[in-house]
């Protein structure tokens, strides 16, 4: 299995003196290609924390992010953003996508920061688009669209070029149960794919989705499930 996500001995501090927060206290984490981890944790546990230092948007107090081998902080803002743009894919619970632009070009705009040119990227983004069942939305915009609908579109940017990262950080939350389900399925596959995908969620029967799962706690990791016995975790019924 190869390495594509690893934390090495990671930590965060927010603020400063007495407002000081420890975020996260020196964990160590992997996600493998093909493998989906969920992270499960109280609020304020750092979940959301873990997963913006995986993406390169947040630097470690101390410790080591590396993707595919390559450590961000040995990189400069220009090739961390580069790499950013072509390997890791984030998922937001409530969408982000740019209200003035259509679905293809949401998710064709990665794509075009990274020079590719923009009718390459257009119907790349309309390939993708199809890929997780809304083709025919793509010229709408995202005011047009449900909610199961727009994550959708923030799933193919995420997955859009083949990126071997996919971060999801509860991105089911302002979603009902059913299209929460599908856009978990979604995520599934592209890590039967080969992608690598780390999930945040609340929910045990979404964690049901991954082939591990990671229980964070004041920063640290307190609990791990290995491989298998992520559906030991659920009531009978509840495995996928
Ligand atoms: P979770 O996603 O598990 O709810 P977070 O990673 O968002 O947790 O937050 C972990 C801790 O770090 C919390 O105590 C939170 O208040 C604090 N924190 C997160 N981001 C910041 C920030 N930018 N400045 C100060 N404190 C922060
Ligand atoms: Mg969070």
């Amino acid at each position: 299995m190869s390495t594509v996500l690893a934390l090495a001995v990671v930590s965060r501090v927010h603020g400063h003196g007495a407002s000081e927060v420890h975020a996260l206290r020196g964990i160590s984490f992997t996600a493998y290609a093909g493998e989906l981890v969920a992270v499960m944790g109280p609020s304020g546990s750092g979940k959301s924390t873990l997963l913006t230092l995986a993406g390169g948007l947040d630097t470690p107090t101390s410790g080591t992010v590396s993707i595919e081998g390559r450590d961000l902080g040995g990189l400069g803002h220009a090739d961390r953003a580069r790499l950013r743009r072509s390997s890791i894919g984030y998922v937001f619970q409530d969408f982000n996508l740019i209200p003035a632009l259509t679905a293809a070009e949401n998710v064709a705009l990665p794509r075009e920061l990274d020079g590719e040119r923009p009718r390459a990227a257009k119907k790349l983004a309309r390939a993708v688009l199809e890929e997780v069942g809304i083709g025919d939305l793509a010229d709408r915009f995202p005011d047009e669209m449900s909610g199961g609908q727009q994550q959708r579109v923030a799933i193919a940017r995420a997955v859009v070029g083949e990126r071997r990262l996919i971060l999801a950080d509860e991105p089911t939350g302002a979603l009902d149960t059913e299209t929460g389900e599908e856009i978990l399925k979604l995520l599934r596959a592209r890590c039967d794919a080969g992608a690598a995908g780390v999930l945040v969620t609340h929910e045990a029967r979404h964690a049901a989705w991954a082939d591990r799962v990671v229980f964070l706690r004041d920063g640290i990791v307190v609990d791990q499930t290995s491989s298998a016995p992520v559906d030991a975790l659920l009531e009978p019924g509840l495995t996928r």
